[in-house]
């Protein structure tokens, strides 16, 4: 825990927040300024700054949880899907957010907005080398 991590101090009890989920690893709460309703954060309790260096363990427990979650908000808003991803922008712990989709913009990258708020457009594809390069960088070590 660090002292001055917003979910370091949620996590410990020191903050409030509302709770749907803690076990002695995570811990699942309502985010203060929602997407949409129901949106959540889970979060290892363990201090760590980005997923990718989450312990395997502990990141399948955090996709454990917003698995629940998602089939839950599934139920309770009837949404045909809800996202999960991680951003890291706005507090240094890593947190996933769960997200009911109610628009399919809700959790959108600004590259596919070209179309409009209401349209959807695929980002244009780059040319075959470049992907190759790609690919080869990122299979990398
Ligand atoms: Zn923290």
């Amino acid at each position: 825990m660090t002292a001055s991590c917003l979910f370091c101090r949620i996590a410990s009890g020191e903050l409030p927040a509302h709770r749907l989920y803690e076990d002695d690893h995570i811990l699942a709460f309502l985010d203060l300024h929602p997407i949409r309703a129901g949106h959540a954060l889970v979060i290892p309790r363990a201090h760590h700054v980005w997923f990718e260096d989450l312990p395997e363990d502990l990141a399948t427990r955090i996709m454990t949880c917003a698995q629940r979650l998602a089939r839950r908000m599934k139920a309770i808003y009837e949404v045909e899907r809800v996202a999960m991803f991680f951003t890291g922008i706005h507090v240094p712990h890593a947190h996933a957010h769960v997200v009911p989709m109610q628009h399919v913009h809700d959790v959108t990258s600004q590259a596919y907005l070209s179309a409009g708020s209401d349209g959807y457009a695929l980002p244009p594809q780059l040319p075959a080398a470049e992907m190759e390069e790609i690919a080869r960088q990122l299979r990398r070590g």
